[in-house]
């Protein structure tokens, strides 16, 4: 079935008992909990987009798994052009959020592991794919709201997880019917907008960390999970009444997801002790979660800029070079993390025969690096257009006390085509986005932080071959075998990410 969002928040309304908390207290119900309550309506909107006239022909796809139309959130990529398709339609869906609508780390894990079953059924082992082309299908067919979980804890980061077994999640118990794991999951987004995680290892591993290597899926109502929501700047407006400061639109928030000895039934488990395999696994997902971020940052900094400009309106300079040129700047930055993630896809990497299609890791992390700088810069552009009031602005209480309305109505106005309620609407729409988690914290450490990108550049491009083209020209060498590809790199392949393994 093709969910609506109006389904999906009443599945969520009605979904068993889960343990979430925020701020020390437990939560009743996500959709109506203030603080929360922007983030479902972020998750909603990937289930609109499959209805929604303008995005559904990007929210919907032909799912070869159930021979039905599925909403893409559950897609499994078919050709460059599918990953081509993620990218805008996550910068479409920013556009109708102003935030991070969450869902995608769940669709990355499917995709995750989707290939990573394939490629250990090619070595023999066959069971993790059959199990998983199951779950897809129950996925699918159901368009179930996932989350996807990575990062550990990681306590001491120069300790591998058998030396504190506590900072990673670990097989405890193997029976015949499931598996036991205890542990905890940081920084999970939108987990409480979820129905489902799946949970997949954060680092590759060695021998004696086998019990780390693990790989399931596991309903969020599940005895013995909790979930602790963190806190993020400006959430507090979230408890306000107001309309104007009370972040009337859409967040996201993370959790920090504790599994305390929870079971997971067989059928679910998608790895199991390979330690090989799990440094491939956090290269897949970390790769399809960068390409990602060049249409979801992009798509917010479409908001930024377009807030900046109607503020430079609002004050009569907008046609002043210097803002021009901020504006330019603006855009530049925006495109080239776009422009990077439609690279990524469209120059994808086939990693099976039938079409199982990876983001071409170069510039999926090209595309994140971007986005670790250019979003701070964005922001401080649109500081820059907007004036001081961007940090200083009355509040909407202000505004609405008799006492005080005629003055701030009369020395915050601008131009007479736009009120003085007008301007604060758009700085605080402005602030709230343009220093939103989201749009800065989250891309610095989102999808594994800058010097994760950093290490996955360094590996994959060549410099030995470049140099070999610089000793050619300048005839230190007289000879030279060049390549077929125009690019240095390394092999992109899988025998490349076996050995990374
Ligand atoms: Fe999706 Fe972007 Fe949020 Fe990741 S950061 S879940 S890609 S919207
Ligand atoms: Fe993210």
């Amino acid at each position: 079935v093709l969910r609506t969002g109006e389904e999906y928040v009443n599945a969520i309304r009605h979904r068993n008992k889960v343990e979430i908390y925020v701020m020390g207290k437990e939560v009743k119900d996500v959709t109506e909990h203030p603080f929360l309550k922007p983030s479902v309506l972020a998750f909603k909107a990937t289930y609109d987009a499959a209805h929604e006239e303008d995005s559904k022909s990007l929210g919907r796809a032909w799912s070869s798994f159930i021979n039905e139309e599925v909403n893409r959130f559950t897609h499994i990529h078919r050709y460059p052009e599918d990953l081509a398709v993620k990218v805008k339609l996550l910068r479409k869906i920013s556009h109708k959020t102003g935030a991070c609508f969450q869902r995608c780390v769940g669709w990355d894990a499917l995709n995750t592991i989707y290939v990573t079953s394939r490629l250990m059924a090619e070595r023999g082992k066959k069971e993790y794919y059959e199990r998983f082309v199951e779950y897809l299908k129950y996925v699918q067919k159901n368009d179930i709201a996932l989350a996807g979980a990575m990062t550990d804890v990681k306590g001491v980061r120069t300790l591998r997880p058998n030396e504190q077994p506590h900072a990673y999640l670990r097989v405890t118990q193997v029976t015949k019917d499931g598996i036991y794991v205890s542990g905890a999951k940081a920084n999970i987004t939108g987990i409480a907008a979820s129905e489902e995680i799946i949970v997949m290892p954060t680092r590759a591993m060695g021998e004696k960390d086998k019990d780390f290597a693990v790989a399931f899926s596991i309903p969020l109502d599940t005895e013995s999970i909790k979930v602790i929501i963190g806190r993020q700047v400006n959430d507090g407006r979230r408890l306000e009444e107001g309309e104007i400061d009370g972040l009337p639109y859409r967040t996201n928030h993370e959790g920090l997801v504790i599994f305390d000895n929870v079971f997971v039934p067989m059928e679910r488990v998608f790895m199991l002790g390979d330690w090989q395999m799990s440094g491939i696994l956090v290269e897949i997902f970390s790769s399809y979660h960068r390409q990602g971020y060049g249409g979801c940052k992009s798509g917010l900094g479409d908001v930024i800029i377009g807030a900046a400009y109607n503020l430079a309106k609002q004050i009569g300079v907008e046609k002043a070079p210097h803002i021009q040129n901020k504006l330019n700047e603006m855009v530049l930055l925006n495109e080239n993390m776009y422009g990077s993630g439609i690279a990524a896809s469209l120059d994808a990497v086939k990693l099976c025969e039938d079409g199982c299609w990876w983001v071409n890791p170069m510039f999926a992390n090209v595309t994140k690096q971007l986005v670790t700088r250019f979003p701070y810069e964005i922001t401080k552009f649109s500081t820059d257009i907007a004036g001081g009031i961007i940090g200083t602005a009355p509040s909407e209480w202000d505004l609405k006390n008799p006492k005080l309305k005629p003055y701030i109505e009369k020395y915050l106005q601008g131009m007479m085509d736009y009120s003085t309620e007008d301007r604060l609407r758009m700085v605080r729409l402005l602030e709230n986005i343009g220093f939103s988690v989201a749009f800065l914290i989250e891309s610095v450490h989102g999808a594994g932080s800058p010097e994760a990108q950093r290490i996955a550049i360094n590996r994959v491009y060549d410099y030995e071959y470049a140099e070999k083209i610089a000793k050619y020209l300048s005839q230190i060498e007289k000879r030279i075998e060049f390549k077929e590809n125009a690019e240095p790199w390394r092999s992109t392949d899988t025998e490349k990410l076996a050995n990374n393994g």
